[in-house]
């Protein structure tokens, strides 16, 4: 809101006089808000984290009001019901009349001449105008910066929102009883002060300074076949720019030209200027014609705006009398445009639009980059003038814990249903809840709105799993979406399809140095996009420290599958097929070079990628710090250990992952002649393959001398029955229950003892009880901003982990499995030691077969497939 000034409020209460009125009627809601005061206008860096802020939504019931952004709930409370009062006691119109004409005498007057005021500027200003129009103010400025006059004149005729002329005639009419006169102009919808300011008043401001000035602006044409195109604007000292936006607009003068509210940053001053075919027509009242209508100035501003329009940033502002530009380029606008995509918000706060993805699952708050899920709804809406959206959290306090789930409407600005999410899944911890919520929101308006091909066809959706969507209540500025946004959709909607184009090629080049990121590390990266085109070459898209998380789909397909084949200080390049025209501009700051590149045809993108650092995810990393040696270390040494005891020829490891047991086991001599890995992640899968294979193809390894004669890797899930896993000595499986849900854990039990039926089986995953050590010396320093309260449950040590068990939950889960099987079991642990509480930091069972197999005894079973092999079968 522009005006505020410093108006003292009275000594009440407003949360106290709404109780009075309404009781318990009256429902306040907060919710937290992430600041991100600097926000909004997108390409600006977004902070990542700041102080914690709230906003409150109070409902009454004949309706509800949304408040300021404070600091404390409290003042977040008051400001909600200091709004409502305001609603309340709007004066009557008679009153408000009144009050425009004073309100007007005051804008006339000496005194706002010399005051810093959006509006005062252009007093000043109008006196340099020449000819007939010296001195004379436009009233579509006036409308526009002076919102005191805005707001009455709405109250007077509160039809007027949309209708810019309709508020100008309205002023018009008070200006002609103004106790002293001013010039009204019917002609040039202008007004002007009769009498001369006084010299000491024209004297208190110095106004020009000679300089030349030009300011960079944009023009989009009604024609949506027509481009936009750069223009630059002439304000040098002693022009109006208004004048000069006429010009521009091939208006008559600068009464003819319209101004949209701001676009983008509230702060920001750019606005759209178009010059309404109309406007001389004022007095006929007919201003609809759609023929002029210019869908894209509509859309971004979510006003009706005809003819062509100028997109500038210029304006006088509240601090300083001088004006105050900014450059627009063809780039502001496709940033404009994206910043209304659900996930373009993602990809400009990460200023990454040619890289990131918005991932589709919310995991750990300390992985996360880019602005949060919830954040980015909050702002799709805004920008669609829609509401904010309402969470309500359902907790469920079922023993051991409780769980949340998150509840979503979005509402219209007549408060009618758009969207209902119900979520299915119930998360630990209440943000979680809120964050996944929210992104299950974003990526499914993403989708839907990508489908959209005819305009205006938004369809109904209802019951697709856990949402509802009524769009006959949605905004004319949404329904516009598709027709704005058809190309900057088509395009990325076929990639984002997840399977990598099978043309897809790319080389890695440099020292491989062993240190690879698997799923769920975090991965520091420099990168450049350019475009290329036989030899030229121009980079679009820069960064120099790019951190995502691995295996959450935070970037786009290619870029992660590359990466993941990279090793730290190597660098990789790869070629994508062009995306839209929209995106490249939108990442690009030299609108003429790109065009030239564009249209000569046969372009391409081209990611040159350099991975910079790995950080293990947080469980890995507290398993090194906390022990020693490290816990899957430990883990290992268990294994070999029984391997070494059992003289052991044939071992399986299911799960495993990127091979850290086999690895080890080929790091010294042991009795075993067959080993086979077992996953269902191909990129782990293909991570052990590259290093057992450098292990085995090294002579000097010593495993060579030794007696292992096969090794294989399978793609396949351990829960389904695979004859060459059959009568194994020892079965490993480290720390992959827990990665399953517990009915899939169950499964597996049976089916690994009573199909593969290993002679030793051992199982370890993370001992629950053990989490409150190790998040007493890591929360200070990992995830500052989560709750210290000792007596709240503790969090997984993965984000991946479906559940973790205390000791009590894994010995009933082994001892049911050993009895049904003909198993013993018996548990043991690494991390701590026996007997000392809360226990071992990774529990282990270890089953014993009762009974000996038959001979022959072989099962058919559709076989995984065989991923490496070495050595033959
Ligand atoms: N055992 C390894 C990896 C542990 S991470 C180690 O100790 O380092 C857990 C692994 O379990 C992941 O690689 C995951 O892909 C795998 N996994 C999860 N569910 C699975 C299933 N149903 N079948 C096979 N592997 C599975
Ligand atoms: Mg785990």
């Amino acid at each position: 809101m522009v005006g505020g000034g410093s108006s003292k409020k009275e000594n009440v209460n407003p949360k106290a006089v709404i109780h009075q009125r309404f009781g318990d009627k009256a429902r306040y809601n907060i919710e937290e808000v992430q600041d991100n005061s600097s926000n909004g206008l997108p390409g600006l860096a977004i902070p990542q984290k700041g102080p914690c802020l709230y906003r409150c939504n109070l409902e009454l019931p004949e309706f509800s009001v949304v408040s300021d952004v404070c600091k404390k709930k409290k003042d977040a409370m008051q400001s909600a019901a200091e709004k409502a009062l305001e609603k309340l006691t709007d004066p009557p119109v008679e009153d408000a009349s009144d009050q425009l004409v004073s309100r007007l005498s005051y804008l006339f007057s000496n005194e706002f001449y010399s005051i810093c005021h959006p509006l005062s500027g252009h007093f000043r200003a109008a006196l340099q105008r020449e000819g007939s129009l010296n001195g004379f103010i436009p009233i579509s400025v006036m409308t526009i910066f002076d919102s005191k006059l805005y707001n009455l004149c709405k109250r007077i005729k509160p039809e007027t929102e949309s209708k810019p002329l309709e508020v100008m005639s309205i002023i018009m009419d008070a200006a002609t009883r103004l106790p002293e006169p001013v010039l009204v102009s019917r002609e040039f919808m202008s007004l002007k002060r009769t009498s001369p300011y006084p010299p000491e008043v024209l004297e208190s401001v110095d106004v020009c300074c000679d300089q030349e000035t030009h300011v960079k602006a944009i023009r989009i044409p009604y024609l949506v076949e027509k481009d936009v195109e750069p223009l630059t604007l002439d304000v040098s000292a002693n022009k109006y720019y208004m004048d000069a936006i006429a010009r521009e607009l091939g208006a008559a003068d600068a009464s003819m030209v319209l101004l949209s509210r701001c676009i983008g940053k509230s702060s920001s001053e750019t606005r759209l200027y178009s010059h309404d075919p109309n406007l001389h027509q004022l007095d006929k009242g007919d201003f609809e014609n759609g023929s002029y209508i210019n869908t894209r100035a509509t859309y971004l501003s979510g006003q009706d705006v005809y003819g062509d329009a100028i997109l500038v940033t210029i304006g006088y502002l509240w601090k300083s009398c001088d004006l105050f530009f900014e450059d627009v380029s063809p780039r502001t606008y496709y940033r404009l445009l994206m910043s209304k995509v659900p996930t373009g918000i993602y990809k400009l706060s990460r200023e990454a639009i040619l890289a990131a993805e918005l991932p589709p699952k919310f995991g750990t708050r300390s992985n996360w980059r880019g602005l949060y899920p919830r954040e980015i709804l909050c702002m799709f809406c805004r920008q669609h003038r829609l509401p904010e959206p309402v969470f309500s959290l359902i907790v469920t306090k079922d023993a051991p814990e409780e769980t949340s789930k998150c509840e979503v409407k979005i509402l219209s600005k007549g408060q009618d249903l758009i969207l209902h999410y119900y979520p299915q899944e119930s998360f630990k911890k209440q943000t979680d809840a809120i964050q996944n919520a929210s992104s299950r929101i974003i990526s499914w308006l993403n989708n839907y709105l990508k489908k959209l091909n005819v305009p205006g066809s938004l369809t109904p959706y209802r019951n697709e799993l856990d949402l509802d969507f009524y769009p006959e209540h949605i905004s004319k500025e949404l329904n516009l979406f598709s027709l704005v946004h058809k190309n900057l959709l088509e395009t990325n909607g076929t990639k984002q399809s997840n399977s990598v184009d099978t043309k897809f090629s790319y080389n890695i080049e440099g020292l491989d140095t062993e240190v690879f990121a698997s799923s769920g590390c975090l991965v520091c990266v420099s990168y450049s996009v350019s475009l290329v085109n036989e030899g030229e070459k121009e980079v679009i898209e820069k960064n120099d420290e790019f951190e995502f998380e691995l295996g959450s789909e935070a970037v786009i397909p290619e870029f992660e599958v590359v990466v993941a084949q990279m090793g730290v200080g190597q660098s990789a390049r790869f070629k994508a097929e062009l995306t839209s025209q929209e995106l490249i501009f939108a990442a690009n700051g030299d609108p003429a070079r790109v065009l030239l590149l564009l249209s000569s045809g046969g372009c391409s993108l081209e990611y040159s990628i350099t991975l910079l650092r790995v950080t293990e995810p947080l469980e890995d990393r507290m398993e090194k710090a906390l022990f020693s040696p490290s816990l899957s270390k430990q883990r290992v040494n268990y294994a070999v250990q029984h391997i070494k005891e059992s003289s052991a020829t044939f071992l399986v490891d299911f799960g495993c992952g990127s091979g850290s047991l086999l690895d080890s086991l080929l790091d010294y001599p042991t009795s075993l002649e067959k080993i086979i890995g077992v996953d269902i992640s191909v990129k782990a899968l293909a991570r052990a393959a590259k290093t057992l294979h450098s292990k085995l193809s090294n002579s000097a390894n010593p495993v060579k001398t030794s007696g292992l004669k096969s090794a294989l890797l399978l793609d396949g899930s351990i829960t389904t029955f695979d004859s060459r896993l059959y009568d194994c000595d020892i079965g490993t499986c480290l720390e992959v229950i827990e990665h399953m849900p517990e009915e899939q854990a169950t499964i597996f039990g049976n089916v690994v003892l009573s199909l593969f039926c290993p002679k030793l089986l051992i199982v370890s995953t993370p001992n629950y009880e053990y989490n409150v050590i190790l998040q007493k010396s890591t929360t200070q320093t990992q995830e500052e901003d989560e709750d210290k309260n000792p007596n709240k449950p503790c969090k997984f040590r993965n984000f991946d982990h479906k559940f973790e068990w205390t000791r009590e939950q894994f010995q009933v889960w082994a001892v049911d499995l050993a009895k049904k099987h003909n198993y013993s079991v018996g548990f043991s642990g690494v991390g701590g030691a026996e007997g000392v509480e809360p226990g071992f930091a990774s529990q282990i069972a270890v089953f014993k077969r009762g009974f000996e197999l038959p001979e022959g005894g072989d099962l058919a079973a559709v076989p995984d497939d065989v991923v490496w092999d070495w050595g033959g079968n």
